[in-house]
């Protein structure tokens, strides 16, 4: 963060024990009550006790956690899936954003099937109040991604993966990214937040996108802060 000249950063759990990157209980017990780091819970769909759900609940309750992200793709179970209800009327009910992990796996496109951008409108529409972000706009696909979703108001980007190469060179190039990011923007400039994804993507290069897009300074403050604020 220092190096990058990162004031506050947001660390996404993932929604298994000892994978690559940290569930919940492992950021809480590195980071819980740091001033610079806000953290974002996970569900994992496929163990969901009532037990659990609870100690979710009260982690909301706590602030400990600012929102949930679902999984769907890592998790094979799509978002219209009864199974996903719980985690949005929980994000409902306290008022916090649900994050989707949406697009390809590295190393497994059939992934994508399960985070469809159409299902995701389609539980933004049952849910309108519900505020959802999408999380690596849904790669290789874009276009589609964009189209499917364009000018709902309670759906939310993340840029999150978009600087990294491989996403980039599957997405049909940088300049395809940066003009649906810029289209994105254009429709409605307050849904559009900065994010970056563990391992894969260099911050810089997150950055760097950003700032290469053809927008207004103010515009590539919202999308550094000013939104993500207003969102969480
Ligand atoms: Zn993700």
């Amino acid at each position: 963060m220092e190096k990058n000249g990162v004031s506050k950063s947001v660390l996404i759990a993932d929604n298994v024990e000892k994978s690559g990157t940290a569930d919940i209980k492992t950021l809480l017990r590195i980071f819980d009550d740091h001033e610079k780091i806000s953290l974002i819970g996970a569900i994992n769909l496929f163990d969901q006790t009532k037990n659990k759900l609870t100690e979710v609940e009260k982690l909301i309750l706590e602030k400990k956690i600012i929102g949930l992200k679902l999984y769907n793709g890592h998790d094979k179970i799509y978002p219209t899936d009864k199974r996903c209800f719980s985690t949005y009327e929980l994000c409902n009910k306290h008022s916090i954003p649900v994050m989707m992990h949406t697009g390809a796996n590295s190393g497994d496109s059939e992934a994508a099937k399960y985070n469809d951008p159409k299902m995701i409108v389609e539980i933004a529409n049952k849910f309108p109040r519900l505020k959802i972000v999408i999380s690596h706009y849904f790669w290789p696909r874009l276009e589609y991604c964009y189209e499917t979703t364009r000018n709902i108001p309670n759906i939310f980007f993340d840029t999150s993966a978009l600087a990294d190469q491989e996403v980039i060179d599957e997405s049909g190039g940088i300049e395809k990214v940066k003009n649906i990011l810029e289209k994105t923007i254009r429709d409605q400039n307050n849904n559009v937040l900065f994010g970056t994804d563990y391992s894969m993507c260099k911050t810089k290069d997150h950055i760097n996108l950003i700032n290469s897009l053809e927008i207004t300074d103010d515009l590539k403050d919202r999308i550094f802060s000013k939104n993500f604020l207003d969102l969480y």
